[in-house]
């Protein structure tokens, strides 16, 4: 039976297969952030008519180990659909996308994440995950509402997306973003994306506050926005209710730079796609052989991870964790660890010194320029005595925002520790000379 919650959120997610070399149903390189506009296209991805396309085999065994990772039963028949709308962002006026109706199947079904929500176990039901196509980049003057133009960049059509739909099992913008985060240290220890490329996990939330009807907020582009989003989300509800007023059904858009929603529009009823199957694609098979084969494949998660940090290197559960919820920071641990063979204390000074001071500059993992040998040097100066504790924290600063090698860092500054006893006297002598009071 399902408990009465007062907040009900589930998610939709949007995944690029960012380690694929080409795009979805072409051959056009799939690396186009930062190159010119509409310069990495040809006539599949820009939908011209009479091109055809053809389906890209690594992504279905991506897609296919995404599916295994989020513990989703694998379909044995994949069958692309046309998905029909009219917009600016797919040319061809359809997206090609898996369907679960009308005698379609998402790759994968009926999977599960679990997340470690404040020392508590909790699990995150997923009810599908298919495979698609990126649309186009719009790009906007300003806010989308007062823009007078929209610029269209189709490098990013055709990209292999992945949609991962959530059941409605997650109570708070906190447990949201804590998802989020796992489902994308579970993609990167897959091998198959990569969440620093900006832009490459993109989500729609659903949220309901009990009272008030279902609201959709379209276009939180990165994990640690869901968060932002949803708060407002739910302070907007809030407010509406203990007015006495309605919450209506409505679409709505997420504003990063004002952080704010607004009404996109009003949904009176679903939208009709017109889906049907795709002409131009034969049904793919999806082999018990080819399953076991991918299977094989597979990498080690971050929750076996983790479950190895506390076995082999004797880390509390929490450490374990932190470290695993992204692949960088297990990477990075675990190549310190060889150059300074004390686990606990690296992870301390990762867990802590090193995130203090990734947050006072807000800045997240992917942008450090320390390197693993980097801290080990740290922390074996901290040893020989050569600099004391309170040097060392301040020195990780540089260390971490600009890759400098700690014991270049003391050379300059002159930060090494004094040890010669009658020399410090000499000083407290001096001092207490000039400053008798
Ligand atoms: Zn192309
Ligand atoms: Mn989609």
């Amino acid at each position: 039976m399902q408990q009465q919650r007062d907040v009900v959120i589930g998610l939709e997610v949007h995944v690029q297969l960012t380690s694929l070399k080409t795009k979805l149903f072409c051959s056009c390189p799939s690396d186009y952030r930062g190159k010119p506009p509409n310069t990495y296209t040809c006539p599949v991805c820009l939908g011209l008519p009479g091109s055809l396309p053809v389906v890209n085999k690594k992504a279905i065994e991506f897609a296919v180990m995404a599916a295994l990772a989020l513990n989703c039963q694998v379909s044995e028949r994949a069958v692309f659909f046309r998905k029909n709308y009219f917009y600016v962002d797919m040319s061809k006026n359809f997206q090609i996308s898996m369907y679960d109706r009308a005698g379609g199947t998402p790759i994968g079904r009926g999977g599960y994440v679990d997340i470690d929500v404040d020392g508590t176990r909790k699990r995150v039901r997923i009810s599908r995950i298919q495979l698609e196509e990126d649309p186009a980049r719009l790009v906007h003057l300003g806010p989308i509402e007062f823009s007078p133009y929209t610029l269209v960049d189709y490098n990013r059509a055709g990209i292999a997306l992945l949609e991962i739909v959530t059941e409605p099992d997650l109570s708070s913008p906190k447990e949201a973003r804590i998802f989020l985060q796992k489902l994308r240290s579970i993609l990167e220890h897959c091998g198959i994306f990569d969440g620093s490329l900006e832009g490459s996990m993109r989500c729609d939330a659903n949220i309901s506050l009990a009272g008030g009807a279902r609201v959709e907020i379209k276009n939180i582009t990165s994990f640690k926005e869901v968060e932002r989003a949803l708060s407002f989300e739910i302070a907007r509800q809030r407010e509406l209710l203990k007015r006495g007023q309605q919450v209506r059904r409505e679409t709505r858009h997420w504003d990063e730079d004002r952080r704010m929603t607004f009404t996109l529009r009003v949904k009176e009823e679903e939208h009709d796609y017109r889906y049907f199957p795709e002409p131009d694609l034969v049904p793919i098979v999806i082999t018990e052989g080819f399953i076991e084969r991918v299977r094989s494949m597979m990498p080690e998660l971050p929750d076996h991870r983790a479950e190895r940090f506390m076995r082999e290197y004797g880390l509390p559960e929490y450490d374990a964790r932190v470290l695993t919820s992204e692949k960088a920071l297990a990477d990075f641990f675990e190549a310190c660890v060889k150059l300074y063979p004390n686990p606990k204390k690296v992870s301390n000074w990762l867990m802590t010194d090193t995130m203090r001071v990734l947050n006072e500059y807000n800045l997240d993992w992917s942008s450090i320029k320390m390197k693993p040998e980097h801290l080990a040097e740290l922390l074996k100066l901290m040893d020989d005595g050569v600099i004391s504790i309170k040097i060392a924290k301040l020195l990780i600063f540089d260390v971490v925002l600009r890759g400098i090698p700690p014991s270049k860092l003391v050379e300059e500054k002159g930060m090494k520790r004094i040890v010669d006893v009658n020399y410090l006297s000499q000083l407290v002598e001096k001092v207490f000379q000039e400053f008798p009071k």
